[in-house]
């Protein structure tokens, strides 16, 4: 009764975990992605403290740790989530900050070490072995995390080709053979400081197979209801459509004063002018790739011609939502003409670009058209920093010529920079 009791316990441990840490993903567009990755590393302390001392029995004779179980398990779930919605960039960052801490953490703990030291009462002096053991398992469990990672993104994308949409079944499949891997790694870890025999090993194993399962299931719900919707639906909030209806004309004005257009919500074209020229000019300056991905909508006389302009103008709204939702945060998303979009993408290199190119195109061309005898695509012509030119005018005037490219070779298409391997120019095309 109590294995079962406990079963349930765990279970709702996960679900109260993946409701938190997901909420705060969720709102990373409203408050930043600072929140999410603070909480994630609070609850990185709290799981090795637990994976050394805390362990409950499930039936059957399985002996498990909750801060594996639910809290590791769950951080994994939640970086596959990040990567799925921002891209590998961003999941890095987490990882070098938890690493970067852990280490930082050993250090600080070996200086205060040296300390004289008072006890305060009986029966409370400092226990820095407890300390020294806590900061080892972490930085051991972050430089595994950082290879469960790279595995868990590289096996996700693989899964596409078998498994494309079934994405519990993606989900599941790469967690499972990733937490396989991991335990082991970990446990060897775990047995060399604290002895913990192989009664753990295989518990934790079987346990963290039952949480993969819950995980992936609670994910695919959230990608589903939770994330898909946010980019095609307006990014405008309840407060700001209030001020639309009431105050129009202030509301324009107040769009183009913060450099925002008013019928997409992308930055308008004098944005791009300032703020795109001076974040080239910076890449350029200090070395740092940066991508410039021009936009355009294929066919788009042709569709107003046929469904009007008013049908027109809901697609440009569409589809600027659809780039935005593509993007990372990090992308600036401009208006540059009637139906032409810049993308500036800081910090990723042509092939990275490649892949964002694609993953808009796709994302446009995938998605429900207003019309089902139309669809609405773009062809995308991208150049990059410092590959291809280190200025901007330069920069956009290949884009250009490659959007050109890009049309000339039936549309639907993204051509960007040559690969090492390609040919002189790369096209991806459904
Ligand atoms: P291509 O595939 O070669 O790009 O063909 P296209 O017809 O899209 O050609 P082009 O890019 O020159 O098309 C520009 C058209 O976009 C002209 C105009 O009808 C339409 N357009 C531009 N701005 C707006 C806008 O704000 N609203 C609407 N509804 N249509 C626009
Ligand atoms: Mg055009
Ligand atoms: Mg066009």
């Amino acid at each position: 009764m109590a294995e079962i009791n406990n079963v349930l316990l765990l279970a709702g441990d996960a679900v109260l975990y993946f409701t938190a840490l997901a909420a705060l993903l969720r709102a990373r567009r409203r408050i930043g992605l600072g929140a999410f990755f603070c909480a994630l590393g609070v609850m990185h302390f709290l799981e090795t403290y637990l994976a050394g001392i805390l362990y409950v029995a499930l039936p059957f004779g399985i002996v498990t740790s909750p801060g594996s179980t639910v809290l590791f398990t769950g951080k994994l779930m939640m970086l596959l989530l990040l990567y799925i919605r921002e891209d590998a960039l961003v999941v890095r960052q987490p990882i070098y900050g938890l690493l970067f801490g852990n280490v930082l953490l050993f250090a600080l703990a070996f200086v205060m070490h040296q300390h004289t030291l008072v006890p305060l009462t009986a029966g409370r002096a400092a226990d820095f072995s407890f300390l020294d053991e806590m900061g080892a398992l972490m930085v051991w469990g972050t430089a595994i995390l950082f290879f469960d990672c790279i595995i868990i993104i590289l096996l996700y994308e693989r899964l596409r080709t078998w498994l494309g949409n079934y994405r519990w079944a993606r989900l599941a499949l790469c967690g499972a053979v990733v937490l396989s891997f991991d335990q082991v790694a970990f446990w060897t870890g775990l047995h060399m400081l604290t002895g913990a025999g192989v009664q753990v090993l295989i518990g934790g194993w079987i346990a963290k197979m039952g949480a993969v399962a819950l995980y992936s299931g609670m994910a695919a719900l959230y990608l589903k209801y939770f994330e898909w919707p946010l980019a095609r639906r307006d990014t405008r909030r309840i407060s700001d459509v209030f001020d639309m209806l009431t105050y129009r004309e202030r509301y324009d004005d107040l769009l183009a004063r913060t450099g925002c257009d008013a019928l997409t919500g992308a930055l308008d074209r004098h944005s791009l002018e300032s703020y795109g020229r001076r974040a080239v000019e910076t890449a350029a300056a200090v070395g740092r790739p940066l991508s410039l991905l021009l936009i355009d909508i294929d066919h788009f006389k042709a569709f107003n011609d046929r469904f009007g302009h008013a049908a027109g103008d809901k697609a440009l709204k569409r589809i600027a939502t659809e780039i935005m939702g593509a993007a990372r945060l990090s992308d600036f998303t401009y208006r540059f003409g009637g139906e032409e979009f810049v993308v500036i993408a800081d910090g990723v290199t042509g092939t990275e670009a490649n892949a964002l190119g694609e993953r808009i195109r796709r994302a446009i061309a995938a998605a429900p058209a207003g019309d089902a005898e139309w669809k609405v695509t773009v062809s995308i012509g991208i150049a990059s920093c410092a590959k291809d030119a280190s200025g901007y005018d330069r920069l956009f005037e290949i884009a250009d010529k490659r959007l050109y490219q890009a049309k000339a070779a039936g549309r639907n298409t993204v051509i960007g920079e040559r690969g090492p391997n390609e040919p002189s120019v790369r096209l991806v095309k459904s």
